[in-house]
């Protein structure tokens, strides 16, 4: 299995489960955020197992971890969602003429 490439810092914001920005993110234990619907839905299907995981480092947790919502990761999230929807801003390198 492959890692897709990733290389924009939006990724970071990014919810291992449906690959898209996270919505009402939650930060679990093992320091990972997903939506709280993703991971719930997550959860909800590993129940029968009785074992809850990390669905991006396969961190396993013996019983289904409290999850809170992630405010400050929230707002994060809301101003990163305002900037992709308008265009992306140009990414001309900052000029530092060092020439003669
Ligand atoms: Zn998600
Ligand atoms: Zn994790």
């Amino acid at each position: 299995m492959a890692e897709p490439n990733v290389s924009l810092a939006q990724d970071e914001f990014s919810c291992s489960v449906c690959l898209d920005l996270l919505k009402d993110p939650v930060t679990i234990s093992c320091g990972h955020s997903f939506c709280m619907v993703c991971i719930n839905g997550f959860w909800d299907q590993e129940d029968q197992k009785k074992i809850y995981s990390c669905p991006h480092c396969r961190h396993t947790f013996t019983s289904r971890p409290v999850v809170s919502k992630n405010t400050m990761l929230a707002e994060v999230v809301e101003k990163l969602k305002k900037t992709r929807l308008q265009a992306a801003p140009p990414d001309h390198s900052s000029a530092d003429p060092e020439d003669v």
